[in-house]
């Protein structure tokens, strides 16, 4: 697991502040269209050209679910973070 430092910024969801992106199933460095869960409310962001969230296109996230396994994992840590909270 990898975690870099982004810009402060709110989820574009529930409005918390993140400074921080990890990657749980890899040593992947953030960039830019890149997924990211909120860990606070598990909302599926992407990030934009500045590292900035923001909230994916119906188009994009439709585009997101037919990639089978990163969809999957994406799901293993919504679930995740929906029973910590
Ligand atoms: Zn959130």
């Amino acid at each position: 697991m990898k975690t870099s430092e982004v810009p402060r910024m709110s989820c574009p969801k529930c409005g918390k502040e993140v400074d921080r992106a990890s990657s749980p199933f890899g040593d992947y460095e953030v960039a830019p269209g890149c997924v990211s869960v909120c860990i606070y409310c598990g909302a599926v962001n992407l990030f934009d050209a500045d590292l900035r969230l923001r909230k994916p296109t119906a188009m994009e996230m439709a585009g997101l679910k037919t990639q089978a396994e990163a969809w999957r994992q994406t799901c293993r840590i919504r679930n995740f973070i929906s029973m910590q909270n």
